[in-house]
């Protein structure tokens, strides 16, 4: 599919990953797809011999192609978790089918890849208790079906009350907005549960699912967010309390500020860092960098800032 070209493009042209950075993954083997999905169902969707009303599910016709796709994306996952435990942080472009069910399609996905990601990493020991923060405007109603009655794996779900999946599953917890909700509803919410929620279970794997469709010109959305919005973004953390962070350019300068004082200046450096460079901050859990000696700090909060106009 084209989109999944133009993102790994877009992404090596604002500079948010390099070229380097990327993985093709394999195909996942039956042996990890069926630690989450029915045997019966998943042979039957290699076999492409799913019975019409699945196939009606999916959306797409069901092809050869089609299912190499859906493996292909569900491998990525699994692959992700190692990336993810050796460097703290890694992402699957392609993926988010938090649709399809243990033994059924839905909506454009056939294989759920964090929930098959978050299975693998259980059975390998590799993490005991996974968190699945699905922030698509659609419920993560596959997701949250596959583990209804597992207590390792906790999945939460902000979505449209209002949007597909009209009939929705109980997620551990479940956050619902009405059409048009804004940054501001939204994002007191998500500052509200979320840190809480982190604490509370204390996951050791967290998967992230971003949904570009809560932005107002998605046109199957319903919501009301913009692009500054979604790029803000609470950080689980252990911290009780929250503490606004920025980054911003100030002429040629970048200055980052802790609560509204300036902390740290890096002189001239603004012309350096591509702005794209600060929607990766926001996923950041921040440490000693760029601070040096005594600082060590955990960002609850990160405040993203468009560069400011030199005309101003
Ligand atoms: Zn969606």
């Amino acid at each position: 599919m084209i989109k999944y070209e133009l993102l790994a493009e877009q992404l090596v042209r604002k500079n948010i990953c390099a070229e380097h950075s990327f993985f093709s993954p394999s195909l996942i083997s039956k042996k990890d797809a069926i630690l989450t999905h029915g045997e019966n169902y998943y042979d039957h969707l290699v076999g492409l011999t799913l019975s019409k009303s699945d196939q009606r599910q999916i959306g797409f016709p069901l092809s050869e192609a089609l299912v190499h796709r859906e493996r292909t994306i569900a491998q990525g996952s699994i692959q992700n978790t190692h990336y993810a435990l050796e460097y703290g942080i890694s992402m699957n472009i392609a993926g988010g089918t938090h649709h399809a069910y243990k033994d059924q399609p839905g909506a454009f996905c056939m294989l759920n890849d964090q929930a098959v990601a978050a299975n693998y990493l259980i059975e390998n020991k590799l993490a005991q208790r996974v968190m699945i923060v699905d922030l698509d405007v659609h419920q993560g109603n596959g997701t949250a079906s596959i583990f209804e009655n597992n207590p390792s794996v906790f999945t939460l779900s902000f979505h449209g009350q209002k949007n597909y999946p009209f009939r929705k599953q109980k997620s551990d917890c479940d956050v619902g907005f009405e059409d048009g909700t804004t940054d501001a509803g939204y994002l007191r919410e998500l500052k509200n549960k979320l840190p809480k929620l982190v604490d509370r279970f204390e996951p050791d794997f967290i998967f992230y699912l971003a949904g570009v469709d809560v932005l107002k010109n998605d046109k199957l959305g319903r919501l009301g967010m913009t692009i500054e919005g979604t790029l803000r973004t609470g950080i689980p953390s252990t911290l009780d309390e929250f503490h606004d962070y920025s980054v911003e350019w100030e002429g040629s300068d970048l200055v980052y500020r802790l609560d509204g004082v300036e902390v740290y200046r890096n002189q001239g450096e603004g012309d350096r860092y591509p702005e794209a460079m600060f929607a990766i901050l926001n996923y950041a859990k921040i440490t000693d960098s760029p601070m040096t000696g005594e600082w060590v700090m955990e960002v609850d909060w990160v405040k993203h800032e468009k560069r400011k106009s030199f005309r101003n």
